[in-house]
């Protein structure tokens, strides 16, 4: 009810997920959960006591916002962790609520130290630091000031983890980059033990370097899209399977998107279907109208290229993609009918519709295509 379409979640293709990176990363390693973007699409509500049910207790996310939706639906044992934006109220509200965050400016840290000053309480920190993705993070350079700094501050923070973020580890054409990196992290991280400064959690592995660069895995990873079923490249996936190639992934897509035909007619050659002339009928057509459109997280892209599945047949979008409604050609399937299940992302019977090739449809990074997925679509968790 109150809706046009709804999306499925896989538990059992999460805990198969979740099972293999563990056995990747070993049982000594954390397993923080990446959250951020509604869980890359799936809803955090239901993403959060999945991970929970399969023993994981660390969240990451990118805002206070989204850490303050997350905290809703966690349970009391569970951290969470922000790792990009929060402002100098946020910083205090984090600090109150025992929330680790990311630090990587001396301007973040001053507020940092100063309102945990204030309440009495440890700021808990993960200090960044710039190794060469060039978005946030300490430069070497600022390390003098920096750990004079910590050293006076000690009583008001937790140095919870040392941090960076690789560029591009899901690509060979970055090896360098990378390995200049790791090295340049190595760097600092010997720059702190020699002042006395240890951080409880080294970590620096996203999804890509976990996958492919064991060396960076250390006390943490932060699993973002792989534990959602995707390789974050079709190298990455070559470099796990190079020696032992399999037919399967052991990373199973959890998430079909699905709708209803909302209408069937026939159209006379010679019409146009849809706004202006983009799609000609040459002959006899019978079409459905989709009740999903590009308000509903739907490309315009897909206009005229995008498919979807009825009756376990791939059918094409004719004309273009309006706000809410889509138009396909089901001339050829017999017996179509109003309220016949669409597949959109998914399988129905023997075909399936994968993420990426809705991707290369649209030119768009299956990264962009599920955090679009509007949240108001209803989920629901399937075994
Ligand atoms: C998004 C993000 C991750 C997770 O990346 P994936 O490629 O999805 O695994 C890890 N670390 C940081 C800092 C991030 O912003």
């Amino acid at each position: 009810m109150f809706n046009t379409s709804y999306i499925e979640i896989s538990r059992k293709a999460f805990r198969s997920n979740i099972r293999y990176l563990k056995k990747i990363i070993g049982k000594d390693v954390i397993f923080s959960s990446v959250i951020k973007g509604n869980a890359y699409g799936h809803g955090v509500e239901n993403i959060i006591p999945l991970a929970e049910e399969s023993g994981i207790d660390h969240f990451s996310v990118f805002s206070a916002k989204e850490a303050n939706d997350a905290l809703r639906v966690m349970s009391a044992g569970s951290r969470i962790m922000i790792m990009g934006f929060l402002d100098d109220a946020e910083t205090e509200w984090a600090i109150e609520n025992g929330i680790e965050f990311f630090v990587f400016d001396m301007d973040r840290l001053e507020k940092a130290v100063e309102n945990a000053r204030m309440l009495g309480k440890k700021a808990k920190i993960h200090l960044e630091v710039e190794t060469g993705f060039n978005r946030t993070g300490f430069e070497y350079g600022n390390m003098p000031q920096l750990v004079e700094f910590l050293k006076r501050n000690r009583e008001h923070y937790i140095f919870q983890g040392l941090c960076t973020h690789y560029a591009g580890a899901e690509s060979l054409s970055n090896y360098l980059r990378i390995k200049n990196q790791i090295k340049l992290y190595r760097k600092f991280s010997r720059y702190f033990s020699r002042h006395e400064l240890r951080p409880v959690l080294k970590h620096t592995a996203c999804s890509a370097a976990a996958l492919t660069y064991p060396n960076t895995i250390m006390d943490m990873v932060r699993f973002g899209i792989a534990q959602y079923g995707f390789w974050p490249s079709p190298e990455t996936h070559m470099f796990r399977f190079r020696k032992d190639a399999k037919e399967t992934s052991p990373l199973k897509r959890m998430l079909s998107w699905k709708s209803k035909v909302m209408v069937v007619k026939n159209v006379e050659p010679g019409s146009f279907v849809g706004y202006g002339s983009s799609f000609l009928a040459n002959k006899k057509l019978k079409i459905a109208i989709i009740p999903v459109g590009y308000a509903n997280g739907f490309s315009r892209a897909l206009s005229n290229t995008g498919r979807v599945l009825i009756r376990g047949r791939r059918v094409p979008v004719i004309g273009t993609v309006t706000m809410n409604t889509m138009t396909v050609n089901v001339t050829d399937i017999p017996g179509v009918e109003k309220g016949d299940e669409v597949v959109i992302i998914g399988k129905q019977k023997r075909l399936s519709i994968s993420i990426s090739s809705f991707c290369e449809m649209s030119e768009q990074l299956n990264y962009q295509l599920l955090t679009r997925l509007p949240a108001d679509i209803p989920r629901f968790i399937v075994s």
